[in-house]
């Protein structure tokens, strides 16, 4: 049973797992074709073109030959650097949240998917800002930032600009759950992989996305505090923690 996303993740609550096999991912970081960087108004959202093929990811907590495929990136952040994500772990709030928005390959598209139990996978990492020391590989997406100002606007980024997420860890240390879309029309499609440990940026580059506009008629109006309040199903979800991988045998 899916609920309705984001929730608090408490660690007292989880069931802890050594036993998974490793998370793949496939085609994040080929530097091939181009990325773009938009400003829709609610949020900026990166899309890829001219890829070999769309990244996909597999293995680790999902079902034996089950690929879900890229759709899109965006983030949530807020007016201030203390909140910002939607997920929070024991209570504690990061600066933004981005979301790896995938859809499974046994459906066409995102749009047949979406509205599907099984439809889409998120992965969610966690940005934190803190000090001036920008990261050297969220640059690559802070750049385009600044040229997508204006609401509607787009702009080319370095295909290799999700080098960030490669900063982690990524075969171990998620949390999963099943829950929902955290946008309307909020459908409970969405299988959630939360990594844990943070990935930290400067203040600046988090301020930056605060100078997006979000209004076409007023300049003024910037895209802030764009994320979900923590839901709190009546219901607890089964959350589950990969801590370990299965070292694979080579016999
Ligand atoms: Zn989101």
């Amino acid at each position: 049973m899916a609920v309705q996303s984001p929730i608090e993740i408490s660690n007292r609550e989880i069931e802890h797992k050594d036993d998974i096999e490793p998370l793949e991912y496939h085609g994040y970081w080929e530097p091939i074709g181009t990325a773009l960087l938009e400003n829709t108004g609610l949020t900026v959202l990166i899309t890829f073109r001219g890829k070999k093929f769309q990244p996909y990811i597999m293995g680790g907590i999902l079902n034996n030959n089950e690929k879900y495929i890229f759709e899109q990136l965006h983030f949530h952040w807020a007016d201030h650097d203390e909140s910002g994500c939607e997920h929070t772990l024991e209570g504690i709030k990061y600066s933004m949240e981005a979301h790896v928005v995938h859809y499974n390959s046994k459906y066409d598209n995102f749009d047949i998917a979406k509205n599907k139990n099984d439809g889409l996978l998120v992965v969610a990492f966690f940005i934190q800002a803190c000090g001036d020391k920008e990261c050297k590989e969220f640059r690559k997406i802070t750049a385009g930032i600044d040229r997508v100002q204006k609401v509607y606007t787009r702009t080319s980024l370095d295909p290799d600009c999700l080098s960030w997420i490669g900063l982690q860890e990524l075969s171990k240390h998620y949390y999963t759950y099943k829950g929902s879309l955290t946008t309307a029309p909020y459908f409970e499609s969405v299988t959630w992989i939360i990594y844990r440990t943070p990935i930290y940026v400067s203040k600046g580059q988090v301020a930056s996305f605060r100078n997006l506009q979000s209004c076409p008629r007023d300049e003024n109006k910037r895209i802030v505090n764009n994320y979900r309040e923590i839901q709190k199903p009546t219901k607890q979800p089964e959350v589950i923690f990969a801590r370990n991988i299965v070292k694979k045998s080579k016999l």
